[in-house]
């Protein structure tokens, strides 16, 4: 799953070199109401000045029926 297709650059600088990034290990996001573990998010940064243009889960299905 790759959602990163429609993202050319940054709205805030403007800066087309974009990286990504993704919290792993403690920083997983996890399901609210659910005994599950978490999973790792992950994110397209731009590179120059820093703004985190997209975050998403790794694996969203895990997070149905958490609302
Ligand atoms: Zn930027």
């Amino acid at each position: 799953m790759k959602n990163t297709a429609n993202v050319k650059e940054c709205p805030k600088c403007g800066g087309t070199e974009l990286g990504r990034g993704k919290h792993s290990g403690y920083s997983v996001m996890a399901p609210v109401n659910k005994l599950s573990l978490g999973c790792n998010i992950e994110y397209i940064i731009c590179t120059h000045c820093g703004f985190i243009i997209e975050g998403y889960v790794v694996k969203p299905e895990k997070f149905k029926g958490t609302f």
